[in-house]
C-alpha cells in the first residue's frame, strides 16, 4: 500500500468509537481471588467477605488494577472475527509490514470500585497513530487507544489509555540467530532493589526481610505491606524452589531472546516468588510444581541473571 493511501485510511479511523463490547463475565470473586494470589495481594477488602462488609466499602470489591482483565475474551477470540476501528487499524498496519506488537504504556483512571455482580461493557477508540519511528525493536508506529468501561446503567466506571507499538521486527529482515549486538534489556535498577542485583553479582539470591515483623517480600519495596515498617534487612535464599506457574512465549520473536521462551514464576522455599527463565529443559516438559534451583548465568559480558534449572535427579 502506498504511504499516502495508508495515511489516508488510518486518518479515517482516528477518533471513531467501536461498538460496545460486553465483558465475558460479570465481576466475580473467583477471578478476584486468582488475581490476588498471583500478585500476592492480601487486602481483606478483596478477599474476606466479613472484613470487607465491615470496611468502608461495605462488601467485597475488586482490585482497581484488575480493570483490564474484565474485558479480556481469552484465546478463542483471537480467531473469531473482531470488528471496530482498532481491528481495522491493526490489520492495516499488519498489511503494511508492521506485523509485531508490543504494549508500551498503560494509564488507568477509576471512577469507582467494582463489585462482584457488576456487568461491564467497554468501548474503544483510536486516539492517534504516530508516523513511523525508528525504535530499538525496529521501525514502527505507536497506536494510542482509549477504552471506556461502563456499568450496566451506562455509567463510566473507569477508562484506560493503552499504547502499543506495531513494528517491523528487525529479526525478520535477517534470518538466523539474532545479531550479537542486541543484548538483553538491563533490569531496572532502583534504590529499593540495588541490594538484590548486588547480591546476584556476588552469586547470592537475597530476599528482603522486614525488621519489624520478619515478613519476607519480593519484589523489593520501601515499606512492609504487613506492618508498614520502613526498616528491613536481607536473608540469603537457598536458591531452591518450585515452578509456581509458567508461560511459553512464541511470538513476537524479540532479539536476543530464544524462542520458545520459557518464562516462569518461581516460588522459593522461603515463600517469596520471582519471575525468571527456566533453562536446561524443553519447554514442553515444564510442569507446575517442578523442583528447581537457581543458577547465576552470565548472559552477556556485563549482565548476570538469576535463572533456574530443574533439580537434577528429581
Ligand atoms: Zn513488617
Amino acid at each position: 500500500m502506498a504511504p499516502e493511501e495508508l495515511a489516508r485510511r488510518l486518518a479515517s479511523l482516528i477518533g471513531r468509537e467501536g461498538p460496545p463490547e460486553r465483558a465475558p463475565d460479570p465481576v466475580n470473586a473467583p477471578m478476584i481471588r486468582h488475581f490476588c494470589e498471583a500478585v500476592d495481594d492480601r487486602n481483606p477488602v478483596y478477599l474476606d467477605d466479613e472484613r470487607a462488609a465491615r470496611s468502608l466499602h461495605g462488601g467485597l470489591v475488586a482490585p482497581p488494577a484488575m480493570l483490564q482483565t474484565w474485558g479480556m475474551r481469552g484465546l478463542a477470540s483471537r480467531t473469531s472475527g473482531r470488528s471496530g476501528p482498532l481491528a481495522d487499524v491493526l490489520s492495516l498496519l499488519d498489511e503494511s509490514g508492521y506485523t509485531s506488537v508490543v504494549a508500551t504504556n498503560c494509564r488507568q483512571e477509576y471512577a469507582r470500585y467494582l463489585r462482584p455482580g457488576d456487568r461491564l461493557s467497554l468501548t474503544s477508540q483510536i486516539l492517534a497513530v504516530s508516523d513511523e519511528k525508528d525504535t530499538a525493536l525496529g521501525p514502527g508506529r505507536f497506536v494510542d487507544q482509549l477504552m471506556i468501561y461502563r456499568d450496566a446503567d451506562g455509567a463510566e466506571v473507569a477508562r484506560m489509555e493503552f499504547r502499543i507499538l506495531k513494528f517491523r521486527p528487525k529479526a525478520a529482515a535477517r534470518p538466523g540467530p539474532a545479531p550479537p549486538a542486541v543484548r538483553r534489556p538491563r533490569p531496572a535498577q532502583t534504590p529499593d532493589n540495588a541490594f538484590f542485583w548486588q547480591g546476584v553479582r556476588e552469586g547470592q539470591l537475597l530476599i528482603q526481610r522486614c525488621s519489624g515483623c520478619g515478613r519476607l517480600r519480593h519484589p523489593p519495596g520501601p515499606m512492609c505491606p504487613s506492618c508498614h515498617s520502613f526498616e528491613w534487612t536481607t536473608q540469603r535464599a537457598s536458591g531452591r524452589g518450585r515452578v509456581h506457574s509458567f508461560v511459553v512465549a512464541h511470538h513476537p520473536p524479540v532479539p536476543p531472546f530464544e524462542y520458545p521462551n520459557l518464562i516462569v514464576l518461581i516460588e522459593l522455599e522461603e515463600g517469596t516468588r520471582l519471575v525468571s527463565n527456566l533453562i536446561g529443559v524443553d519447554p514442553s516438559e515444564a510442569e507446575i510444581g517442578m523442583p528447581v534451583e537457581v543458577v547465576f548465568e552470565r548472559v552477556d559480558p556485563e549482565l548476570v541473571l538469576p535463572l533456574f534449572q530443574p533439580v537434577s535427579g528429581r
